[in-house]
């Protein structure tokens, strides 16, 4: 990335650019001027500079993709059984692969006991937070409840026996006895 060695010389010819056109685009003091002459810039001016003539880096200097991928740190996998190497430019990947990544989770929250209690505990602490699952267990629960039935039953035969029963009305519709009377 800080290494300078792309030459100025294919820039220059491939774009028609004057070095005092560089200058404009990415300015310098005199010693790093002479050091971009003799030893050409680095991946960050060479970027600007291509981007500033309507080029992409890799046109003008072909090696910056090479030189990417050998730069790229080459880890191994943090799979205990997998003896893969992988290059990557996210210092937060561990896994060749996500099938290495999940292989190894399932290893550590299924496999142990330990993780087995870790991971329930985080299952019930999400359900215990989640409102939209509290509301359905709400609502299985008063379904499943055998008084409800009961109660439905005492209501059914209230209102077939109006005299004798309590008085039921349904919430939107008139009460028998209205009905009589009318
Ligand atoms: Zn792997």
């Amino acid at each position: 990335m800080t290494t300078r060695r792309y030459p100025l010389a294919p820039f220059l010819q491939l774009t028609g650019w004057s070095l005092n056109r560089t200058q404009e685009v990415a300015p310098c003091n005199g010693t790093e001027w002479r050091l971009r002459n003799e030893h050409g810039v680095t991946e960050l001016i060479g970027d600007r500079l291509a981007c500033a003539a309507g080029f992409h880096p890799h046109e003008i200097w072909p090696e910056m993709l090479d030189h990417a991928i050998a730069d790229l740190p080459d880890r191994a996998c943090a799979a205990s059984d997998c003896t893969e190497r992988f290059l990557s430019d996210d210092p937060r990947q561990k896994f060749c692969t996500p099938r290495c990544k999940a292989r190894a989770w399932a290893r550590a929250h299924r496999e142990t006991q330990d993780g087995t209690d870790k991971n329930n505990a985080a299952r019930r602490r999400y359900y215990a937070d989640h409102k939209a699952y509290e509301r359905g267990r709400q609502r299985r629960s008063y379904w499943a409840d055998p008084e409800r039935e009961r109660a439905r039953k005492r209501t059914e035969r209230a209102r077939k026996r109006p005299d004798l029963g309590p008085r039921v009305t349904t919430p939107g519709a008139p009460s028998e006895r209205a009905e009589e009377a009318a």
